[in-house]
């Protein structure tokens, strides 16, 4: 059951969180950005792959400068209605505090996602309102990453100029 760990932390009588049904994807795989304020503010990331998204709790807004890396927590698989969810988790529940979308679009893995999903190694390109262009999803190794937590960076890559000089993706200006 890819979702226990996500539906064993939360009790769906309280909570206005989804309990997961949706299985179907879309033409392309989705990515989402929820600005959690909980104890402690961070930004979700989630990458639909395999009916469900993969997420990662990172402490900082993500960075669109490639010199910029985000810690990124890797956390519970969530269920992929998620991706709409908006609203407040009510004190006293898991993750108590206001969610709301911070970004949404489509992602395109590089190579195979599954593979580089269970190697730590996550490249692709987003296609959202404020992240756009290449980026990674890296496993940390060393102390970091035998740390009991499991923790990853994501880093904005550098895109390939397009022909004629200019950028071949830009980000919306905020
Ligand atoms: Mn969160």
């Amino acid at each position: 059951m890819p979702l226990q760990t996500y539906r064993d932390k939360r009790d769906f009588a309280r909570t206005p969180e989804p309990r997961g049904s949706r299985t179907r994807r879309g033409q392309h795989p989705i990515f989402v950005v929820q600005k959690h304020a909980a104890r402690r503010l961070h930004y979700d990331f989630r990458l639909e792959l395999g009916g469900v998204l993969k997420s990662w709790a990172i402490p900082k807004q993500p960075s669109r400068d490639p010199g910029r890396k985000r810690l990124a927590v890797h956390v519970e698989d969530h269920p992929l209605d998620y991706a709409t969810f908006e609203g407040t988790i009510p004190a006293g529940e898991y993750g108590a505090g206001t969610v709301a979308i911070w970004d949404a679009g489509t992602w395109i893995p590089e190579g195979d996602p599954r593979k580089g999903y269970a190697a730590g190694k996550l490249s692709f390109a987003l296609a959202g309102r404020k992240l756009s262009g290449r980026w990674i999803l890296a496993r940390m190794g060393g102390r970091a990453g035998e740390e009991r937590r499991d923790n990853w960076l994501l880093i904005k890559e550098k895109d390939p100029p397009a022909p004629g000089g200019r950028p071949a993706r830009r980000a919306l200006p905020r």
